[in-house]
């Protein structure tokens, strides 16, 4: 396989249309078999229940090339698992778990030349997703679906380090008590957009919500999780039901106990704590962690005592110990690998 002639190192994070992607139409009660096409183009009814009541979910993955010249992909099986969990509350059909990883991996197989050398600091990121597809006007759910996978290359996130970022506390949530901040819905992100822009305007990188019962706990940003390390070296994580579970931070969680012998909890923690921790990251797929230098609530700045040039020493270990992994650099926990050739 011959590599596309493309600027690894220089691509951003937008859209590349590359060869092939995955589609599936459920129709009458039934997924059919699945297909690779060139078309990027989807043609549906004005009336598709996506467009009017936003029916609609998604994931997010990424595709390495190793150190020894595989082409891997990350935990897909998690991803198939938590878009089940998205599928079933917003009463979408499930797209079977092993066909869910067989349709990534025919993806990534037939969109090979797309995937970014080992060392290039890129990767190939999947977007496997799912919509109502049929006509649908009184409320209520579709009756067809289609499931879709494409990808496309992006570049490293942080192009000559990772420099840390300024969040504000958002007065505005993320997801409602008991709704539906705990799944992937592409929802959730539509109400994210006027918040996010209008930290944007005032000079922020990212938002940091609370718990929108009681406003006094962290939840997470409008798309990565937090990681905060205490001042004698634990990792504590907030927990909570209407924050999304990060593939990324229950890695790093895993990492920290398994790898480097931290202390780590998963609990609750009031914002009335943050000005205490040593550390702050935010993880997600697209950047892995990206540290957090301060946090401005509503004019009062908490600095992060890692400051705002470079990450925390945990954070960096954390970080070097999850992305050796991930490129194969340092041996893997069992099944956390795919390997597809
Ligand atoms: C996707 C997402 C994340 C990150 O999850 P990963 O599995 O680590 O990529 C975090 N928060 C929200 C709201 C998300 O949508």
């Amino acid at each position: 396989m011959e590599k596309k002639n493309i600027d690894w190192s220089n691509l951003g994070f937008g859209y590349v249309p590359t060869d092939k992607r995955f589609v599936s139409n459920y129709k009458n009660g039934a997924w059919d078999e699945g297909t690779l096409t060139s078309d990027p183009n989807v043609v549906i009814s004005e009336c598709a229940g996506v467009l009017q009541y936003s029916q609609s979910c998604f994931e997010g993955l990424k595709a390495y090339t190793t150190e020894d010249g595989h082409i891997v992909i990350f935990r897909p099986d998690m991803n198939a698992a938590r878009m089940k969990d998205s599928c079933k509350r917003l009463e979408m059909p499930v797209y079977p778990e092993d066909k869910w990883v067989e349709a990534v991996v025919s993806v990534v197989k037939a969109n090979d030349a797309y995937v970014p050398p080992y060392g290039s600091g890129a990767t190939l990121y999947l977007r496997p997703y799912m919509f109502g597809s049929d006509a649908v006007i009184g409320v209520h759910p579709s009756a067809e679906y289609q499931f879709r996978i494409f990808c496309t290359p992006v570049g490293p996130y942080f192009k000559g380090g990772a420099k840390p970022i300024t969040i504000r506390v958002s007065d505005y949530d993320r997801a409602a008590p008991h709704g539906t901040g705990n799944i992937k819905a592409g929802l959730n992100y539509a109400m994210s957009l006027y918040p996010i822009m209008e930290a944007h305007r005032q000079g922020f990188d990212e938002n940091m919500y609370l718990d929108p019962a009681t406003r006094t706990k962290v939840e997470e940003t409008g798309g990565a999780n937090f990681l905060f390390v205490t001042k004698d070296g634990k990792v504590v994580t907030p927990k909570s039901d209407s924050i999304l579970p990060s593939i990324t931070r229950r890695s790093l969680v895993y990492v920290a106990r398994e790898y480097l012998g931290l202390e780590v909890e998963e609990r609750e923690v009031y914002f009335d704590e943050v000005k205490d921790f040593a550390e702050c990251g935010l993880c997600g797929t697209a950047a892995v962690i990206s540290p957090v230098g301060k946090i401005v609530d509503h004019g009062k700045e908490i600095c992060i005592p890692s400051g705002m040039e470079k990450m925390g020493e945990i954070t960096q270990k954390l970080y070097d110990t999850l992305t050796g992994i991930q490129m194969g650099r340092i041996k893997a926990p069992e099944g956390w690998i795919k390997v597809v050739e």
